[in-house]
């Protein structure tokens, strides 16, 4: 857990894909600062359950679940909804779902194409429109965006990841121009590596497009990327989102805190 302190008692927020990985440290990192959060994403309903009680239980805030696919608009309408009908207010929006696929462009498979740019891209644009006029109500909001460093620079065989990616940073921007003057602030975070099961699933798919083993995916492509040559840490983006949350980040608009050990800098 972060050493970063924000009050953010009576502030609500909705974190997309936050039963796995990322999402559900930065829901943790949310609740541990007084925040009420729904979670959202999919996952075995027990695991989910544990999950939404311990929050709950370790930190006294409201915790919810909505189940919303990100492949379905009116499930997330209805995911926005749902967090201002229940907490009766919504301060924050962490649009982190994702998935990835790695393969060679010309055999990379449309489905999945499809199913990408659905869940990382096209599903920050609906909860956003749902959002926005919420938080324009209450005269204050904060947008966070996990993108990736994909959204700022490419690697091969990730094709669909990295249009999408770098659509949300563009997406990003372009909101970030339109609430300015309402009190909202629209941003991404741009993670390079974190060891999260989207992470290990990709190792032996990369090994494979590559031709290489395991270990040296982790050691000559991942940490390759990365000066530092350590994974990022959850703490690390926690740090960053209550920056972004807190009442300091209110002029950070449109931009990315890249927590990438240096990776886009080379
Ligand atoms: P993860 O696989 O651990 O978690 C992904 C989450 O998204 C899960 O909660 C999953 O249930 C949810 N999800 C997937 N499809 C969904 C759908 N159709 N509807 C609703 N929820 C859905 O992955 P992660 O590594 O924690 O990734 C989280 C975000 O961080 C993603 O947007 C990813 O692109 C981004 N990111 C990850 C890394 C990394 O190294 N792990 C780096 C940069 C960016």
């Amino acid at each position: 857990m972060t050493s970063v302190r924000v009050d953010l008692s009576g502030h609500s927020a909705v974190i997309t894909g936050s039963t796995s990985g990322i999402g559900a440290a930065l829901a943790e990192g949310l609740a541990a600062n007084g925040c009420d959060i729904v979670l959202n994403g999919l996952g075995e309903a027990g695991e989910i359950e544990a999950l939404r009680a311990r929050l709950a239980d370790a930190y006294k805030v409201r915790v919810l679940y909505h189940p919303a696919n990100m492949l379905h608009a009116d499930q997330i309408a209805d995911l926005i909804a749902f967090a201002q009908k229940e907490l009766g207010r919504l301060d924050i929006l962490i649009n982190n779902a994702g998935i990835q696929h790695v393969a060679k462009i010309e055999e990379f498979p449309a489905d999945r194409w499809d199913a990408i740019l659905a869940i990382n891209l096209t599903s920050v644009f609906h909860a956003c429109r749902h959002a926005i006029p919420l938080m324009t109500a209450q005269g204050r909001g904060r947008i966070v965006n996990i993108a990736s460093a994909h959204a700022l620079a490419a690697s091969p065989f990730k094709s669909a990841y990295v249009a999408a990616k770098h659509g949300v940073m563009g997406l990003t921007k372009t909101i970030a121009l339109e609430v300015a003057e309402r009190g909202i602030t629209c941003n991404a975070i741009n993670p390079g590596y974190v060891r999260t099961p989207l992470v290990d699933s990709q190792i032996a798919d990369t090994a494979r497009e590559r031709g290489i083993s395991e270990d040296e995916v982790v050691r000559d492509v991942m940490l390759y990327a990365q000066p530092t040559k350590k994974f990022v840490e959850y703490s690390q983006l926690v740090g960053a989102l209550l920056y972004l949350v807190s009442d300091d980040g209110a002029n950070a608009n449109g931009s990315a805190i890249n927590v990438e050990g240096g990776w886009l800098a080379k």
